[in-house]
């Protein structure tokens, strides 16, 4: 049993001073927004931590490059981080369970948001292959999403992501629940 809010909190701050000490230019704005009503839900903590990890050094990697290419001097590289518990349904009375009620168990959702230049449309069913990178020789593997990817359904849970060039991007956990 873990407390997710803190191991995103953790991992967050480790991201960031870890990142400022390899390039004293690198900087950005940290939101979060844990829900607190979370309680400990059942994950391999190591595991669940490189996945927040990787999701996190990729959404700081994507605002830097951002902010080093836009002439707009007022870009503010930010990364949020937001974790929701969304509770199972209560059967509608009277009517038995149906299907839908069946499949809405409970979950916790973990989403990682950034600003930065975002992922091409036709690049987006590659990022989760193993060795898919845009980063030159030396600063990425790309085995980050490939492996949280794995590590995610290791755990019954689900990772996606929404994407807009130029907007930034959101990844989420979606996570099973028994609450
Ligand atoms: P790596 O970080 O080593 O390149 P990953 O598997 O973590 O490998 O990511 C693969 C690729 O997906 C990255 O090189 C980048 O092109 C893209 N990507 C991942 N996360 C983001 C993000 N938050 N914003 C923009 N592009 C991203
Ligand atoms: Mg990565």
């Amino acid at each position: 049993p873990t407390d997710i809010n803190k191991l995103a909190d953790e991992y967050l701050r480790l991201a960031y001073h870890g990142l400022r000490a390899k390039d004293k230019s690198f900087n950005a704005t940290l939101e979060t927004n844990f829900d607190e009503t979370i309680g400990k839900i059942e994950v391999i903590p190591q595991d669940m931590g490189r996945v927040i990890l990787n999701l996190i050094t990729n959404a700081f990697y994507a605002t830097n490059e951002l902010k080093n290419s836009t002439v707009n001097s007022e870009f503010k590289p930010t990364v949020s981080v937001t974790t929701e518990r969304i509770p199972s349904l209560e059967p509608a009375s009277g009517k038995g369970v149906t299907n839908e009620e069946k499949a809405s168990k409970g979950s916790v959702i973990i989403s990682v948001k950034d600003n930065g230049k975002g992922i091409p449309k036709e690049m987006l069913h590659k990022i989760f292959q193993p060795f898919f990178t845009t980063k030159p020789t030396g600063e990425g593997t790309g085995l980050g999403l490939s492996m949280s990817y794995d590590i995610v359904k290791a755990h019954g849970g689900e990772l996606k992501v929404l994407s807009k060039e130029g907007e930034g991007t959101e990844f989420i956990i979606i996570l099973p629940n028994s609450d």
